[in-house]
């Protein structure tokens, strides 16, 4: 999804490319589970993030958007994303224990997070979203495994 905003606001300033390094490891989220609440309707699910999650829960899409998720409009466009639920407020898909219980098969946003992509005419490049991660002694890691494990993105 692309958003029209300023990025030195919500970045150190920095795009970064595959080989980078990055300061965006967040040690497995160990005990946190803050981008996983109150997130709206932000968790935006591409074909990609849909063809897995049925694949993963084993619930076609008409089952999914019983509970799991829900369709919202994205610049004109109908984008299915994942909805939170009405009582917590909370990812329907993390467990009691603050876990993802569809961590193999989890969106591509929440693999890339806190990075977010920077849509270029010539690629992708990627950019640390400073305000969004609690976890603030964040270590360093290769850009190109964050994005691998977001998608098959070349980067
Ligand atoms: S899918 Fe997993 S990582 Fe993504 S918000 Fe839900 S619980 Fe968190
Ligand atoms: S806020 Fe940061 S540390 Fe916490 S769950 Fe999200 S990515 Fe992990």
């Amino acid at each position: 999804m692309k958003r029209n905003i300023d990025l030195n606001e919500i970045s150190d300033g920095r795009l970064y490319s595959s080989g980078d390094m990055v300061k965006a490891d967040c040690h497995d989220c160990a005990g946190c589970s803050a981008c996983c609440r109150g997130m709206g309707d932000s968790i935006k699910l591409d074909p990609m993030d849909i063809w897995r999650l049925k694949k993963g829960v084993g619930k076609e899409f008409t089952a999914l958007m019983e509970q799991e998720i829900e369709l919202g409009i994205v610049d004109g466009m109908i984008l299915p994303n994942v909805r939170m639920t009405p009582e917590g407020d909370v990812c329907p898909f993390l467990d009691v224990y603050g876990r993802c219980s569809i961590h193999a098969y989890r969106p591509g946003i929440c693999r890339l997070f806190p990075l977010g992509r920077y849509y270029e005419e010539n690629g992708i490049k990627y950019f640390i979203q400073i305000h969004e991660c609690a976890r603030k002694e964040r270590g360093k890691i290769k850009n190109k495994k964050m994005a691998r494990n977001c998608k098959l993105e070349s980067v």
